[in-house]
């Protein structure tokens, strides 16, 4: 059985599905050209309902994407 779970925006405190979650993401996330973003989305591998959207500038270190998730669930 698949489990439906969601999660709420941080910038507009919204709640979405997981999937409707990277749509609605979009229509906050807009290139304006002045920086290069990764938009990252982390899945549990093993507990697919805990999952997590990160936005990083291109430029930033890959311990700073790795400590995001640590802080958001412990
Ligand atoms: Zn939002």
């Amino acid at each position: 059985m698949r489990l439906k779970t969601s999660g709420r925006c941080f910038i507009c405190d919204k709640s979405f599905s997981k999937a409707g979650m990277t749509k609605h993401l979009k229509t906050h996330l807009k290139d304006d050209g002045s920086s290069k973003l990764f938009h990252i989305r982390v899945d549990g591998i093993y507990q697919p309902e805990y999952w997590l959207h990160i936005e990083i500038p291109a430029g930033a270190k890959l311990k700073r994407a790795r400590s995001i998730p640590e802080r958001y669930m412990a």
